[in-house]
């Protein structure tokens, strides 16, 4: 049986279930990611559609075309806390993205990519085998 993890919002009406570890992980320095979680960095953490197990509780949809990436997302917060919990890229059409830091105390595993790394904070250091990807 592979793993499960829950990754939930702030006030925890709204959740996503999924199973195994992720095809892909990043910690993203964007302007959009700080914006969005409203930190020094999002953690995106992509799994195979096919990979989630359950979602519960009610999301609202910010979608929006994305015009510098030419792609549309669809970001799922929840709509009474406004965590941004998941979400779906058009160029990434077998993943959906969690994110990260709502899995919280279910620890998932160490990144790999350091994305859009040219707007990383000064202050902040990252292990050196990370992939580091500048814009
Ligand atoms: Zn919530
Ligand atoms: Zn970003």
């Amino acid at each position: 049986m592979p793993t499960k993890r829950t990754a939930l919002c702030a006030c925890g009406q709204a959740s996503i279930t999924v199973e195994g570890g992720p095809q892909m992980q990043g910690v993203c320095h964007c302007t959009d990611c700080k914006r969005r979680t409203g930190s020094a960095f999002g953690i995106s953490s992509y799994f195979l559609k096919t990979r989630v197990a359950s979602t519960s509780g009610e999301t609202s949809v910010y979608a929006f075309h994305h015009a510098a990436r030419a792609q549309d997302q669809a970001r799922h917060f929840c709509p009474r806390c406004g965590s941004t919990l998941y979400w779906t890229i058009s160029s990434l059409p077998d993943l959906i993205g969690v994110a990260g830091g709502c899995f919280a105390d279910e620890s998932l595993p160490e990144p790999t990519h350091s994305i859009t790394h040219r707007k990383k904070e000064s202050w902040l250091t990252l292990p050196q085998t990370w992939k580091v990807i500048e814009e």
